[in-house]
């Protein structure tokens, strides 16, 4: 039997959503993570620090006590946006960072952001006092292509905010591209990425072939093999500036399973397993701890973790839930394609 230990590892992107799904969701991260940056697209979003206070209050309170788990906040940026306000929730630790929605990108997006242009005196305080930009980089034109909207984001507004304002701290969210990670390798060290596991396991074929795959339909949506090639090989290899950001979110089956079903993965349940699976793929576990324990804590300025959990490889591969039940509902448990032998030690 193969064993591995490492720092306990952080998610730096969750939906937790609210009510009946948040108390059935939360412990599904606490139970192996330490930390989490958690996402205001409520409806309504989060968009003021008494809304971010309860908000920490509503998900403090579904923390299961034998779980040791400190959810960092975050502000829904929209175009009215206060400076001064925003200043005094980050000075009073209210938010960690502000999170950048292009209007309509993705679940809950409808009241972000049209114009960069008039979010950039609110770019610049942040700049100012050291609150991180976290981004959902895609271009929601009709025009565009959907699986071209993350690198026209790229070409048309991240590298605007890049160059406007290179002293600002900057996660481009959920990348899928290999353009993407190219952008983030060659860009000065304030810029950095997420990457989730399931854009590590899957490539857009996951979504269409044998039948269509509401489960694997998510925001930014899968791309082609080249681009899940390149986001593991930044995973896998040394380079600091990528780390896991799971984007775990969670919808109930009536609304994936539906004409017009909602975009988003429900994968934090077995992530450790699959991401060491994926390493251990690669002969690369020995990058695993840097990728989901140790990078997005130095991005955010943040000590690692002191905490550590246990990896063991089986024998036989595991059997996964495949469902976790909200009241008399379920979510879809993210399963990939392919065996997965490892497990976390209880
Ligand atoms: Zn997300």
């Amino acid at each position: 039997m193969e064993e591995i230990e490492i720092i306990k590892p952080d998610d730096w992107h969750v939906h937790f959503r609210d009510n009946e799904i948040l108390k059935a969701v939360v412990p599904e991260t606490t139970r192996h993570f330490a930390r989490s940056i958690v996402m205001p697209n409520l409806t309504p979003p989060i968009v003021s620090s008494k809304q971010a206070t309860e908000y920490k209050k509503r998900i403090q309170k579904a923390i299961p006590t034998t779980d040791e788990f400190d959810p960092l906040m975050t502000l829904y940026l929209t175009e009215k946006t206060n400076k001064n306000e925003l200043k005094s929730a980050f000075k009073n630790g209210d938010i960690f960072a502000v999170k950048l929605y292009p209007a309509g990108a993705t679940t809950n997006s409808d009241s972000g952001v049209k114009d960069i242009k008039k979010i950039m005196p609110v770019l610049e305080v942040m700049t100012e006092i050291g609150i991180p930009l976290l981004i959902h980089g895609e271009v929601t034109d009709k025009e565009v292509d959907i699986f071209d909207r993350e690198k026209v984001f790229i070409d048309q507004k991240l590298d605007f905010i890049c160059k406007e304002l290179p002293e600002l701290r900057i996660t481009l969210e959920h990348i899928t591209t290999k353009e993407a990670t190219l952008y983030v390798s060659e860009g000065n060290e304030n810029l950095a990425a997420s990457i989730t596991p399931h854009h590590l396991a899957l490539n857009r074929n996951s979504i269409f072939v044998g039948g269509i795959k509401p489960h694997n339909y998510c925001l930014p949506i899968l791309k082609r093999e080249i681009h899940r090639k390149a986001l593991l090989k930044v995973a896998t290899t040394d380079n600091v500036k990528f780390f896991l950001g799971t984007d775990t979110a969670p919808h109930l089956l009536n609304d994936k399973e539906s004409a017009c079903g909602c975009a988003g993965v429900f994968n934090s349940t077995y992530c450790l397993s699959i991401l060491a699976q994926l390493f251990d793929n690669e002969n690369a576990l020995p990058q695993l701890e840097n990728f989901i324990s140790k990078n997005g804590a130095k991005h955010y300025h943040l000590e690692v973790n002191k905490e550590k959990i246990t990896l063991i490889k089986s024998s036989q591969n595991l059997t996964f839930k495949k469902y976790l039940n909200v009241n008399d509902q379920k979510i879809k448990i993210f399963e990939p394609d392919f065996p997965v032998f490892w497990k976390v030690a209880e």
